[in-house]
């Protein structure tokens, strides 16, 4: 048995064109392992796939740009050059032509634009920048680099160096839209904070597997005297960990070093073969705690509008 997949391109005024995409061969015994489409057909289908779409949409963005604006004569190839472009679904070359304006806009001959290069200023796709980074962010780089180049068509070239760069690009970008350190957030006298309004919601202060939660009536600071007191009070209970640690017993300080566990990992403990610098490490927990936070898709999203917001392929 033979499948042929193609794909149909359909333009605004109904006119189609077919591509081929791929072919699959089963022979007639079905069999448990040739069911279905393997991960590699599924990868060789896509990275194909991903070709012709693009192939289609560059060629229309050309096309749009091919003529003059104002007096509609057709524009001249000054020449051509390459626009490399990662994509979740392989590396793409593209050939990106450079026109002349046209005289009666510019009245300068010597002017040219690219289209192409005018949309395509970065060398990866919102997505593949994403899935890179997400995933750099809770593995290791080298472990992120297997995990993606076996499910995804991605080209050979694909390594560790290249994650790590990318991620640490969306880091700074993301740093860069922060506001300077605030060094202080109340104003006035110190000795008048205590007579301020409490605020809103419950407040919970972690300090080494204690906590105190704040009651609704009391304020910042009666709740640390409180905390000082109860640890006067309890120091007969609160445990020696520097003994039981020498005794080789288990230490659990609760909540706030399980949640520097989980953000610091001990990738930054076991040695590793790519050297921490303290900007490269600061720089992967500001992703990696975004990634925890849930928060890194809206700020694609917010870097790019377009980013996961198109409607889910409907099935044929
Ligand atoms: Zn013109």
């Amino acid at each position: 048995m033979r499948f042929r997949i193609q794909l149909i391109t359909v333009d605004e005024d109904g006119s189609e064109r077919v591509h081929s995409v791929a072919e699959l061969e089963r022979d007639s015994t079905l069999r448990l392992e040739t069911t279905g489409l393997t991960l590699a057909e599924g990868k060789r289908i896509l990275k194909h796939l991903q070709e012709v779409v693009v192939e289609e949409q560059v060629e229309a963005c050309v096309v749009q740009h091919r003529h003059c604006a104002i007096c509609s004569k057709p524009l001249s190839t000054k020449g051509h050059h390459q626009i490399k472009l990662q994509t979740v679904f392989g590396n793409l070359q593209i050939r990106s032509p450079r026109l002349r304006c046209c005289p009666c806009s510019e009245g300068d001959r010597t002017k040219s634009f690219s289209p192409l290069a005018q949309v395509l200023t970065e060398r990866s796709t919102p997505e593949r920048l994403y899935i890179e980074t997400l995933f750099a962010s809770l593995l290791s780089y080298g472990a992120t680099t297997k995990l993606l180049s076996e499910l995804l068509p991605l080209d050979e070239q694909l390594n560790a160096v290249t994650i790590r760069n990318h991620l640490l690009e969306v880091a700074e970008r993301s740093e860069a839209e922060l506001e300077p350190e605030q060094v202080s957030f109340i104003e006035g006298c110190p000795a008048a904070w205590a007579g301020l309004p409490i605020p809103n919601g419950p407040l919970t202060i972690g300090i080494d597997g204690g906590f105190v939660r704040d009651q609704r009536d009391k304020g910042w600071f009666e709740a640390v005297e409180e905390f000082s007191t109860y640890i006067q009070r309890n120091r007969g209970f609160i445990p020696n960990h520097g003994e039981r640690y020498r005794h080789g017993e288990r230490i659990s300080t609760g909540f706030v070093e399980s949640t520097v566990n989980q953000v610091i990992s001990k990738r930054f403990v076991k040695k590793q073969q790519m050297r921490w610098t303290p900007r490269g490490a600061h720089l992967l927990l500001q992703t990696r705690t975004k990634v925890l936070n849930g928060d890194l898709e809206d700020t694609f999203r917010r870097w790019y509008p377009a980013f996961r917001g198109t409607t889910e392929a409907k099935a044929a």
